[in-house]
This record gives structure tokens, C-alpha cells and sequence, in this order.
């Protein structure tokens, strides 16, 4: 049996971090820590991390480090990270955190083997953040209305959830969010190859099983050739 890995998920918002992640952590059976999703599920809980998260990501800016890490932290210390490994989405996203990381992961036996890139270019990042709707009730209920349309407008395939859209994805928080992007986590793009860590991965367009698919050949040889 192969070790528990531990993988990051790097990209711009918009690339898929999040779908990606899905597939990949049902390949190896290990949790996916978004997060994003932890503070969405804060905000929604009305907790105190959530109140403080709230401020930065309506604007679309970055929740500052010591709370994102403590959220991490926090998570890291449930034992299914320790015992099946783990793949990260949307964290690091400063080179503060990606400092941090060595430690938080050291402290539960485990060390960073990959960093995927997700790349795509800037219109098609609009177009899917603009277009994204999301469902209430269940986590599975990820749409598009211009690429990945639900049956019924409006309404989860999965469940019969309403959807929405994020409070975050819209048009002037979008450029935002993209702006934080270039300039606070892309330089972790080159701490990461200065590393011999990342492999990049283009995500633009296709189809997503396939590009999933290619995604886990990458991670496999990859691997494989570091012994
Ligand atoms: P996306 O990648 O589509 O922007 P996420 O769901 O990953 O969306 O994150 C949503 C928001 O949560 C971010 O815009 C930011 O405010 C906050 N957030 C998530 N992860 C981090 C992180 N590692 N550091 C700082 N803020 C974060
Ligand atoms: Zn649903």
C-alpha cells in the first residue's frame, strides 16, 4: 500500500480546484481540505471564524493568515487527514501559508509530495465564475449555466435543491478576487517549481472526466519517478 500523500491544488478561482479535487480524492480515498468551503460552512453556522472570514470574501480579498491557519490547523487534527493523507484546495494561497505548511503537516507524519497548477486563461476564468451556480441543500450541486446547465432552471439535478450564486462571484468581487490572485498566490507557482514540487496542468477547456483522468496519470507518474 502506498503511504499517505499529501497535495496541494494551486490555480486561479475558476479553474476547478474544486471539482478536480472531488475526483482526485475519490482515487485515493483521502479528504479533500477546501478552504473555502470551511468558511462558507463557518459563515453559514453563524461561528465566530465565519464572522471574521465574512468581511474579506465578500470583497474577495484574502482572510488574513493566522485565522486561515488556525482553521487548517484545526482540521489537520482529525485523524482521517493523519491515516489517508490529504489534498489541499485553495490553501496555501500566500507564501506565509505555504511557509506554515512543512510544519502543519510534519506535525501529523506527513510531508508535501505534489503541487498541481491548474491553468486557464483569463476569459474563460470569467465566463465560469460569472456563470457558476451552486446548491443549497447538497455538495454534489456544482452547475454552469452557459457550460454545465441544470435540467431545470434554477434547480439541482441531484437533489431538487434551489441553486444560487456564490455572493462572491459577482462581476466586480470576480476581478478582485483575480487581481488577489496574481498578485498574492502566483508567486507560490515559483516557490513551488524552485522546489521541484508542481506540475502544471492545462484546464481550459474539455472535457472534465478526460482532463481528471490526465490529471491522475501526472500525479501517478510523478510519483512513480520520485520512488
Ligand atoms: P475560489 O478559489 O473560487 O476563489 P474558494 O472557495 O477557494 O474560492 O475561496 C473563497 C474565499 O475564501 C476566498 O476568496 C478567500 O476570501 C477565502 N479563502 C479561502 N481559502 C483561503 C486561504 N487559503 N487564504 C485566505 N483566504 C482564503
Ligand atoms: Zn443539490
Amino acid at each position: 500500500m502506498t503511504p499517505p500523500l499529501a497535495m496541494v491544488f494551486l490555480g486561479p478561482p475558476g479553474a476547478g480546484k474544486g471539482t478536480y479535487c472531488k475526483e482526485i480524492t475519490a482515487h485515493y480515498g483521502c479528504p479533500q481540505v477546501s478552504t473555502g468551503d470551511m468558511f462558507r460552512l463557518a459563515v453559514k453556522e453563524g461561528t465566530a471564524i465565519g464572522a471574521k472570514a465574512k468581511v474579506y470574501m465578500d470583497q474577495g480579498a484574502l482572510v488574513p493568515d493566522e485565522v486561515v491557519l488556525e482553521v487548517v490547523r484545526g482540521r489537520l487534527g482529525h485523524a482521517d487527514c493523519r491515516e489517508h493523507g490529504i489534498i489541499l484546495d485553495g490553501f496555501p494561497r500566500t507564501l506565509a501559508q505555504a511557509d506554515a505548511l512543512p510544519e502543519l503537516l510534519g506535525s501529523i507524519g506527513l510531508s508535501l509530495d505534489l503541487v498541481v497548477n491548474l491553468q486557464v486563461g483569463h476569459d474563460i476564468l470569467i465566463r465560469r465564475l460569472t456563470g457558476r451556480r451552486m446548491c443549497r441543500s447538497c455538495s454534489r450541486g456544482n452547475f454552469n449555466i452557459y457550460s454545465l446547465p441544470p435540467k431545470r432552471e434554477g434547480i439541482c439535478d441531484y437533489c431538487g435543491g434551489e441553486l444560487y450564486q456564490r455572493d462572491d462571484d459577482r462581476l466586480d468581487v470576480i476581478e478582485n478576487r483575480l487581481a488577489v490572485y496574481h498578485k498574492q498566490t502566483s508567486p507560490l507557482v515559483d516557490y513551488y517549481r524552485g522546489r521541484g514540487l508542481l506540475r502544471d496542468m492545462e484546464v481550459g477547456s474539455g472535457d472534465i472526466q478526460v482532463l481528471a483522468g490526465a490529471i491522475l496519470a501526472e500525479i501517478a507518474s510523478s510519483l512513480k519517478s520520485r520512488g
